[in-house]
């Protein structure tokens, strides 16, 4: 059999996200997809732009400004999105800050006050989701789910951004009900919050390649999917 296209997976990965909406009575277009292209090349985040994929996310930033900037040049007209999902280091806040649309991974305020600052005059408000370590690992980032409503309360004042709700990567595992029960804690979540989130509050970021249909079902309105869409990184 000939491998599938990047076309062919791209409607896959669509198709998944229709039916797991159905399965549930939501409408599938209140669920954006944004394609995760981190260690893929720009020729594939071109191939997929050219497939109608508009939502790209990057993990790394300096990596993902080189894919921005080619793209551009490529494709001037392309109305794309660009997402930055990575650990944020201090250092990195006037990239981030200059060359994304939306930043999935606030986890403290430091950082948020940064790209309040350093986002450009000319460009529009950055969207801007907190990311919530839902499962409460040493090694991941993100800000307690104790922590929360403080932090969300204080990005939602800052100028320059704009907060538009929460992120996680819950951990991986392959027991469905503890799978379950994390997005559906970070659903409780999303909720308690909307009333200090401020007036831009939509966004609840989970899902991924292997877990699109639980948290669709648990009400996800933005799902992250690299290989599925990719194939393996290497
Ligand atoms: C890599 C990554 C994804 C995509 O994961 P896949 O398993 O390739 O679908 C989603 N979200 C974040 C934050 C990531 O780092």
């Amino acid at each position: 059999m000939p491998t599938p296209t990047l076309q062919a997976k791209l409607d896959q990965v669509n198709a998944r996200i229709n039916r797991a909406a159905g399965a549930v009575s939501r409408d599938p277009a209140s669920i954006c997809l944004v394609a995760v292209s981190k260690t893929y090349p720009v020729q594939a985040v071109l191939e997929a732009l050219d497939a109608g994929q508009t939502h790209f996310g990057e993990n790394y930033a300096a990596e993902g400004v080189s894919k921005i900037e080619q793209l551009r040049a490529a494709r001037p007209q392309a109305a794309v999105q660009w997402h930055f999902i990575g650990p944020i280091q201090s250092n990195k806040t006037r990239l981030i800050a200059t060359h994304y649309d939306w930043v999935q991974s606030i986890d403290r305020l430091k950082i948020a006050q940064r790209l309040s600052e350093q986002r450009p005059a000319d460009a529009a408000a950055l969207n801007v989701l907190i990311q919530v370590n839902i499962s409460a690992e040493p090694s991941k980032s993100g800000v307690a789910p104790d922590a929360l409503l403080d932090l969300a309360r204080e990005v939602a004042e800052l100028p320059r951004l704009r907060l538009r709700g929460l992120m996680a990567i819950p951990q991986a595992t392959v027991h469905e009900p503890q799978q379950r029960q994390a997005f559906a804690a970070m659903r409780a979540l999303f909720e308690a919050a909307r009333a200090v989130g401020g007036p831009y509050w939509d966004t609840l970021s989970m899902g991924m390649s292997a877990d699109l249909e639980a948290a669709i079902a648990a009400g996800s309105t933005m799902v992250r999917v690299g290989r599925a869409i990719f194939g393996e990184r290497t």
